[in-house]
C-alpha cells in the first residue's frame, strides 16, 4: 500500500506543536510526504486542542468543509488527532461520520498502523463502490473504526503505554535542514493537578517524567543538527522530579515516575532529594535537570522552559539559572485570578500572597538589568470564572499591576466537558462581561507592557533571529505568482536560498488578546514559489532572551539566510508596546546556524 500525502494542521499549545513534529518525523519516515496545502492531500489530519471550546469550533467547521469534499472524493482519510479526539471518543464519529481515523494525544505512537488501515479500507471502499457504478452504492459511506480509547490504556497500564510514547520522543528525525534554529523538548507529559475548569489531566493523562539521559540525548541530536535555543516542555516544568531508584528497566527503557513529591514549607525553597543530596536516593530534580543540558550541552546557546507553577518552585532552580548563562531570564507562570476566592475555587493550591513572593523571590535572584539582564515574567489569567464578583476581578487587575508581566494570555472562562467546573458552578458570568472584562484586562496589560519594553530602549540586546517578520511574508504574499493557502506555512526565497518562515510572530488571529506574542507555526514543508528581490531591505523578527519580540531591518548588503537561527545584537531604538524596534549591530559571524549545514 502506497504511503499518501498528507496535510497536517496544528491547533493550541506548543504541547500540540512538538507532537505534530513527532508525527511529521515518524510519518515521512515511513514514507509519507507531507503537503501545506489540503486540496492536494490523501490524508487531512488535524491536530487539536481542547482546552477551550472556541478551538474545537474550528475543527468542527474544517471537518464540515472535508465532508462535503469526501462526497466527489471518497478515498480522502480525515484524521483527528489530540486532546479533542481523546476527549470526544466515538461521539466525534458519530457527529462527523466524515472522520476515519481518531488518535489521542497518549496514543500518537499508533498513529502509523491507525492511518494505514484506514487507506487501505477506503481504497477498498473505493474499489468495490467503483464496481457498483454508482456513487451512492453501499460501502462508500462507511466509517473506519481505527481508533483505540487510550484513557483505560493509559490508566492500567500507565508503564507500558508511557513507554511506547517514549519510543516516539525517542525516534524524533531531526534533520539539520528542517527546523528554525529552535526546538521543543518535552521533558513531562501530562498533569496531576486538576485545575477544576481544566481538561488537561483527563486528555493528556497522569503526569510522568521523561528519564533524564534521554532528553539530554535528545538535545545534543537537536543541536548537532544546528539548533540554538531549546525549550523544555510541560504543564508544571518546574515539578520534573526523575526518582532513579525507582526505575524498573523495560526493553532498556526506564519505567515512568509516579509524580512528583517535591513539598517544602514556608521558608525552606530546597529539595532535599536531590542527586548529590541526603537519603541515599538519587533524584533528577528540574535544577539538576537544567543544569544538566547546560553544561552537557553548549552548543545550545539558549535554554528555556514553559510553563511553570508557581508553588514549589525552588530557590536551587533560580540558582542554576542565575549561575548558568545560557539559561534564559524569562518565566510563564500563569496565576489565573487576582482572588483568593476563585483560587481555591480554581484548586490552584496557592494565595495571591504566595504568587507574589515566589515573583519577589525570583526577581531578587534574577532581575538584572544593570548587566543587561532583566528577568521578564509572562502570566495567564481566566476571566468570568463562575462566580467572579466585579470585586473578584478588580483583585486581578491589582495583581496585574503589581506582577508587571512583559505579556498575559488572557481568557475568557469556557466551560468544558468532563471537568469539575462544569459539573459543580453554574457558568454565570454573562458573555458580554467576560468580554468586558478580558478586554479590561488586556488594555491595562498593554499599557504595563509598554512600560515594560520602555525600559528596554538605549539598550543592547541579544535577539535570536527567528525569522522575516510577518510584515514581510505579507508583501511576498502579494507578490507570489500563486496564493499560498491561507493555513498553511510560507517560505521565502532569499538570496537564492529557501526559507521556511512559518513562525509569525506579530499576528495572531485569536481571541485571547495575546496581542500576538506566541507562536503560530504551521507545516513546516517548504514552498519556493515566494521571491522577495535580494536588494530590499527585508524586516527580521526575533526575540529576546526574555522573549520579548524584536524587529530590525537586514542591512544591506547582509543577507536574511546569515542571521536566521542566530543570536544576534540589537540595539533598541524604539518601543511598540508589545514589541520593541531595534538595529542590528555588527553581526556575529562565527556563530554557527543551521543555514551554514
Ligand atoms: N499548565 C499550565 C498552568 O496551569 O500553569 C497551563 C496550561 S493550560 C493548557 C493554558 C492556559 O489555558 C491556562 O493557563 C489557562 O489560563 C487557560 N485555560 C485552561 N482551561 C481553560 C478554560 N476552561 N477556560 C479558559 N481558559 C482556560
Ligand atoms: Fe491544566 Fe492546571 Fe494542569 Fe495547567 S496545572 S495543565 S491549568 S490542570
Amino acid at each position: 500500500m502506497p504511503a499518501g500525502r498528507v496535510y497536517l494542521e496544528t491547533f493550541g499549545c506548543q504541547m500540540n506543536e512538538l507532537d505534530s513534529e513527532l508525527v511529521t518525523g515518524q510519518l515521512r519516515s515511513l514514507g509519507y510526504s507531507f503537503t501545506p496545502d489540503p486540496a492536494t492531500a490523501d490524508v487531512v489530519l488535524y491536530n487539536t486542542c481542547s482546552v477551550r471550546e472556541h478551538a474545537e469550533q474550528k475543527v468542527w467547521s474544517r471537518l464540515g468543509e472535508l465532508a462535503l469534499r469526501k462526497q466527489t472524493e471518497p478515498g480522502l482519510v480525515v484524521g483527528v488527532l489530540g486532546c479533542m479526539a481523546e476527549r470526544e471518543g466515538d461521539a466525534l464519529f458519530k457527529r462527523m461520520p466524515v472522520v476515519d481515523v481518531m488518535c489521542g494525544p497518549g496514543e500518537l505512537d499508533r498513529l502509523p498502523s491507525l492511518l494505514d488501515n484506514a487507506l487501505r479500507t477506503r481504497s477498498a471502499l473505493v474499489a468495490e463502490a467503483a464496481s457498483y457504478q454508482y456513487a451512492d452504492a453501499p460501502g462508500t459511506s462507511a466509517r473506519e473504526f481505527a481508533l483505540q480509547g487510550s484513557t483505560s490504556r493509559r490508566s492500567s497500564t500507565l508503564a507500558a503505554a508511557a513507554d511506547n510514547l517514549e519510543l516516539l520522543d525517542l525516534s524524533r528525525a531531526i534533520s539539520p535542514t528542517d527546523h528554525s534554529g529552535t526546538a521543543y523538548v518535552r521533558i513531562t507529559r501530562g498533569c496531576n493537578k486538576f485545575c477544576t475548569y481544566c481538561v488537561v489531566p483527563f486528555t493528556r493523562g497522569a503526569e510522568v517524567h521523561r528519564p533524564p539521559d534521554h532528553i539530554v540525548d535528545e538535545c545534543k541530536r537537536l543541536a548537532d543538527a544546528g539548533v540554538i535555543e531549546v525549550t523544555l516542555l510541560g504543564q508544571t516544568v518546574n515539578h520534573y522530579r526523575f526518582e532513579h531508584g525507582a526505575a524498573v528497566l523495560i526493553d532498556g527503557l526506564v519505567q515512568p515516575q509516579k509524580g512528583r513529591v517535591y513539598t517544602h514549607k514556608d521558608g525552606v525553597h530546597e529539595d532535599p532529594y536531590r542527586s548529590s543530596g541526603a537519603g541515599g536516593e538519587r533524584v533528577t530534580t528540574f535544577a539538576d535537570l537544567l543544569a544538566r543540558i547546560h553544561d552537557e550541552v553548549p552548543a545550545i546557546k539558549r535554554l528555556r522552559f514553559v510553563t511553570s507553577y508557581p508553588r514549589s518552585f525552588g530557590d536551587d532552580i533560580l540558582t542554576v539559572m542565575r549561575e548558568k548563562p545560557r539559561i534564559c531570564r524569562y518565566l510563564h507562570v500563569p496565576a489565573q485570578s487576582g482572588s483568593d476566592r476563585l483560587l481555591k475555587l480554581m484548586n490552584r493550591g496557592y494565595t495571591v500572597a504566595e504568587y507574589l513572593e515566589f515573583l519577589d523571590r525570583a526577581r531578587a535572584f534574577l532581575h538584572q538589568p544593570e548587566i543587561g539582564r532583566p528577568l521578564t515574567v509572562a502570566g495567564d489569567f481566566i476571566v468570568g470564572f463562575p462566580t467572579e464578583t466585579d470585586e473578584d476581578f478588580e483583585a486581578s487587575k491589582a495583581l496585574v499591576r503589581r506582577a508587571r508581566y512583559k505579556n498575559c494570555f488572557i481568557f475568557k472562562y469556557s466551560p468544558r466537558p468532563g471537568t469539575v467546573a462544569i459539573d459543580k458552578f453554574p457558568d454565570d458570568v454573562p458573555e458580554n462581561i467576560k468580554r468586558r472584562r478580558n478586554n479590561e484586562l488586556l488594555a491595562l496589560q498593554n499599557d504595563i507592557s509598554a512600560e515594560v519594553g520602555q525600559e528596554f530602549v538605549g539598550h543592547t540586546v541579544e535577539v535570536f533571529v527567528e525569522g522575516i517578520s510577518r510584515r514581510e511574508q505579507k508583501v511576498a504574499r502579494r507578490q507570489a505568482p500563486a496564493p499560498a493557502p491561507a493555513s498553511a506555512g510560507i517560505a521565502l526565497t532569499v538570496g537564492g536560498k529557501s526559507l521556511s518562515v512559518d513562525r509569525a510572530v506579530d499576528a495572531c488571529g485569536d481571541d485571547h488578546g495575546c496581542g500576538g506574542t506566541h507562536i503560530e507555526s504551521d507545516t513546516p514543508e517548504l514552498d519556493d514559489r515566494l521571491a522577495v528581490p535580494e536588494e530590499r531591505r527585508i524586516q527580521m523578527s526575533g526575540r529576546t532572551e526574555g522573549d520579548v519580540i524584536v524587529f530590525f531591518d537586514c542591512p544591506a548588503p547582509q543577507k536574511p539566510a546569515e542571521l536566521i537561527g542566530r543570536v544576534q545584537n540589537v540595539r533598541i531604538d524604539g518601543n511598540g508596546g508589545l514589541s520593541l524596534k531595534g538595529t542590528l549591530l555588527a553581526s556575529k559571524r562565527h556563530e554557527s546556524s543551521f543555514i551554514d549545514r
